[in-house]
């Protein structure tokens, strides 16, 4: 996952073509990909590489329509003193720069669910600060997938793209600040759900998911 994202940087970066973008997907497995064999490595490599001769294509095609695609880091002020930095995957600006697509690139297949991350509001706040003026449209695009972007704001009559509230994007930013200020202090407490612990890490030993609990038990 680590070397297909730090390709897919590259493309928006670099314009990488297709053939280039592959050499240095190749680059990267062979450096920082897996080291043991295991059945599905040649998979994952194949689904890598797939994934990045589409992002290639896209951009190269947005490219050719006149449009500037970025890959730039912003800071997101998040009052009380914090800040965030994010780095959109791709922002897409059109040739009159009067709309801005920012993009964010996932691996997985399409989910409604992920429409409600609570990063999409500062990817907003990220375009608007890279393109003063314009009007954003947060968009998701499935790599892996032969798919439009998606966008993630929308009108629920009509599904059209829609700017969120300023209530939506003062939450976000509550929620960063609430986030940073928790980290300072030390709190990291564990918020166990049935979908991200069984994937997680630290499932064997934290004490907020299931069987770090049964583990708990028994040491006391
Ligand atoms: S196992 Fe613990 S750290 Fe991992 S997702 Fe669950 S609650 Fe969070």
């Amino acid at each position: 996952m680590r070397c297909l994202y730090t390709v897919l940087g590259e493309i928006a970066d670099e314009r990488l073509t297709s053939t280039a973008a592959l050499d240095r997907f190749d680059e990267e497995w062979d450096r920082n990909g897996p080291t043991e064999e295991h059945p599905y490595t040649g998979l994952y490599k194949s689904r890598g590489q797939q994934a990045v001769a589409r992002a290639a294509a896209t951009v190269a095609g947005l490219a050719a329509d006149g449009a500037t695609v970025m890959h730039r880091q912003q800071i997101i002020e998040l009052g009380d003193g914090y800040a965030a930095t994010i780095t959109p995957d791709a922002l897409v600006i059109a040739e009159d720069h009067q709309t801005v697509r920012v993009q964010r690139w996932l691996t997985g297949g399409p989910s409604e669910s992920r429409k409600d991350d609570k990063v999409h509001g500062l990817l907003y706040l990220a375009a608007k600060l890279a393109v003063p003026g314009a009007e954003p449209v947060v968009e998701i695009r499935y790599v892996a997938r032969d798919l439009d972007a998606v966008p993630v704001f929308t009108k629920t009559k009509t599904g059209e793209p829609t700017p969120p509230s300023e209530k939506v994007i003062e939450n976000r930013r509550t929620y960063y600040r609430e986030a940073a200020a928790g980290i300072v202090a030390g709190r990291f407490a564990p918020k166990p759900d049935d979908y991200s612990c069984p994937r997680c890490p630290y499932y064997f030993i934290c004490p907020g998911s299931a069987s770090g609990e049964e583990d708990s038990d028994i040491s006391s």
